[in-house]
């Protein structure tokens, strides 16, 4: 999906309410009916077909033939539109520019605000509150996450981090270092209650300037008390030991072991942050429907996670500065195998459906 910045200026004070009674209408029917968009938005109906036309055709709205009526449904653009124009209303943005990214399951784009700061929008297809309320709460308690700036819908905007992805590293002055500050990170969150869940080189960011890891995407983070949570945490701990034999070919015998890093209450946070995440206004019952999505979206999934190593070309890869140096992980127990529990990886979901 483009998005045009000048679209987000010059939409008519009329087409924003058009747009958003569609948007009211959705709530209780999937396909708009005409009349009941002409009804919401209060305006008359000569105009409002005029208006529908012309938020149709910049695919912000699209008809569909229904049965038993015509009408019209929101669209991710025109979702998006909204969703952008809420964040320049309250002045948290003001101008929209070039996609750097697409993810699995999101859009990211480089905005800016009115004194050219850039920012970056992260356009959800799925699990934006959450995402944001434990972006908030890890950047409050001094995780190394980007700062979030502001929600709205399915919108997430953060600070833009210089940096490169960790799976575009080549190579590294020393390995061992970046090694024990990523399991660093892990057992911080799992002392704060917490796990990533999808720990790897795509979420890892390594800032261009200092080369320390920030680290991103967490709609899929799961509690330590979550009852598969210590196959999640190993599947994390797996995640960097094998891109790590693989890339730079390091090992160590030194990675974090869940139960000793719960049990081990030196270092330990005095805080519950999966516990400040529910208290968040991200509640049990949103919890609970993004976990049957994800079953829904993992069963449709025919399970292809491992091919993500190493198949990318080695031309874009970067050299890193010197990390500044960091403590050891110091904990060398047994292996823990874990239970039977599938691969949770989600697969590409970016449709163009009715949000
Ligand atoms: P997804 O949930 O779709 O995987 P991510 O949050 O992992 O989305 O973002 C996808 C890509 O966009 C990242 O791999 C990274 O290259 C880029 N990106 C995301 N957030 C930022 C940020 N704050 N600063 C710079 N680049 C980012
Ligand atoms: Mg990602």
């Amino acid at each position: 999906m483009k998005l045009d910045a000048t679209d987000l200026r010059y939409v008519t004070g009329d087409e924003f309410r058009v747009l958003t009674a569609v948007e009211m209408g959705s709530k209780n029917h999937e396909v708009v009916p005409t009349s009941l968009i002409t009804q919401i938005s209060g305006l008359r109906n000569g105009g409002v077909n005029k208006i529908i036309g012309s938020l149709a055709k910049r695919n912000l709205v699209a008809k569909v033939q229904n049965s038993r009526y015509d009408g019209y449904r929101l669209t991710y653009g025109g979702y998006d539109f909204l969703a952008m124009r809420a964040l320049s209303k309250r002045d948290s943005m003001y101008s929209v520019g070039n996609q750097i990214g697409v993810g699995k399951e999101s859009d990211i784009h480089i905005v800016a605000d009115n004194e050219g700061k850039e920012m970056v929008l992260k356009l959800h297809r799925l699990a934006a509150q959450k995402e944001w309320a434990f972006m908030k709460v890890l950047h409050e308690h001094g995780f190394p996450v980007p700062t979030p700036f502001d929600q709205a819908r399915h919108c997430i905007l953060m600070e833009f981090i210089d940096a490169y992805p960790l799976r575009q590293i080549a190579d590294i002055p020393s390995p061992g270092k970046l090694y024990s500050s990523l399991m660093d990170i892990i057992v911080r969150f799992a002392r704060a209650g917490l796990i990533h869940g999808d720990f790897n080189e795509f979420n890892i960011l390594i800032r261009r300037e200092t080369g320390e890891p920030v680290v991103i995407d967490f709609p899929q983070m799961v509690s330590t008390s979550h009852e598969n949570a210590e196959w999640y945490f190993n599947r994390d701990v797996e995640c960097i030991k094998t891109f790590f034999r693989r890339r730079f070919k390091y090992e160590s015998a030194l990675y974090p072991k869940f139960r000793r890093t719960l049990a081990n209450e030196e270092g330990g946070e005095d805080f519950q942050l999966d516990v400040v995440v529910a208290a968040s206004g991200f509640s049990r019952k949103d919890m609970k429907i993004l976990e049957e999505y994800m079953d829904e979206v993992e069963e449709a999934d025919t399970g292809s996670s491992d091919e993500v190593e190493s198949e990318e070309s080695e031309d874009d890869m970067q050299d890193v500065p010197e990390l500044s140096s960091k403590k050891e992980i110091v904990d060398t127990a047994s292996v823990h195998s874990p239970p039977p529990l599938q691969n949770r990886s989600i697969s590409p979901t970016a449709s163009d459906e009715e949000p």
